[in-house]
């Protein structure tokens, strides 16, 4: 039996990340864009799990197919954790990447502690509610100043120290072996037998109207 997986995401870095890994798996992917437009999901929940599980059923519903979307943040040792769920948002409503890393190298002006760490709930649920999830993680230190022109987000101010390279300076293929969603990408693969057998019995308890 096929199974359709659709992406749900509305970030395109994160859609051409989690393609890249899941493209050679027996899935047909989708994006959003396959489907007519609907409202985004309210992120309001107080964890990444929560958020994750919000975005995937949310656009599961929707479209009446199982989705799978990640809730990534970055929660520095220095800020108590934040910004956390707050990272998309972090200097304001409409906050772009560039805003938000100025403001993190604002809170951390005078911080020589400067551990940090993303965190990625990957969630995959039905329409019917059911779900399954995985965590990765990543743990480094914000550096200074911006370096690097790959990936997105805070990947520039990110160093991963045992590369002494930010997540900004390696190519896209490579982040995924450091990353927290590349992380949480394998251990999805690792499962990929288990959750495809998940998915088909979800769909046979569950079938399409
Ligand atoms: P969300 O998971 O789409 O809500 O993203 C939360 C925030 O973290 C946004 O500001 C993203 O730009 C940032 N972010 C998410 N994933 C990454 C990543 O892989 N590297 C750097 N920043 C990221």
């Amino acid at each position: 039996m096929e199974n359709v997986i659709v992406l749900a995401t509305g970030n395109r870095h994160k859609y051409v990340e989690l393609r890249q890994v899941l493209g050679n798996l027996p899935l047909t992917l989708r994006g959003l864009a396959d489907f007519s437009p609907v409202p985004e999901a309210v992120e309001d929940g107080a964890t990444f799990d929560e958020n994750a599980y919000k975005k995937a059923h949310h656009y599961a519903q929707a479209f009446n197919v199982p989705c799978l979307a990640d809730d990534t943040g970055l929660a520095v040792d220095a800020l108590g954790g934040q910004p956390g769920v707050h990272s998309a948002r972090y200097a304001g409503p409409a906050a772009t990447d560039r805003a938000n890393c100025e403001r993190l190298l604002r809170e951390l002006a005078d911080v020589d502690c400067r551990a940090a760490r993303f965190v990625c709930v990957l969630t995959l649920a039905v329409p019917n509610g059911a779900s399954l999830s995985w965590e990765g993680r990543c743990e480094g230190e914000i550096i200074t100043e911006w370096r690097g022109e790959h990936g997105f987000g805070y990947d520039p101010l990110f160093l991963i120290p045992q590369l002494n390279k930010t997540l900004a300076e390696i190519p896209l293929a490579e982040k995924e072996a450091y990353s927290h969603r590349g992380r949480a990408l394998a251990q999805f693969m690792g499962e990929f037998d288990r959750v495809r057998e998940w998915l088909q019995r979800q769909v046979a308890i569950h079938p399409a109207p």
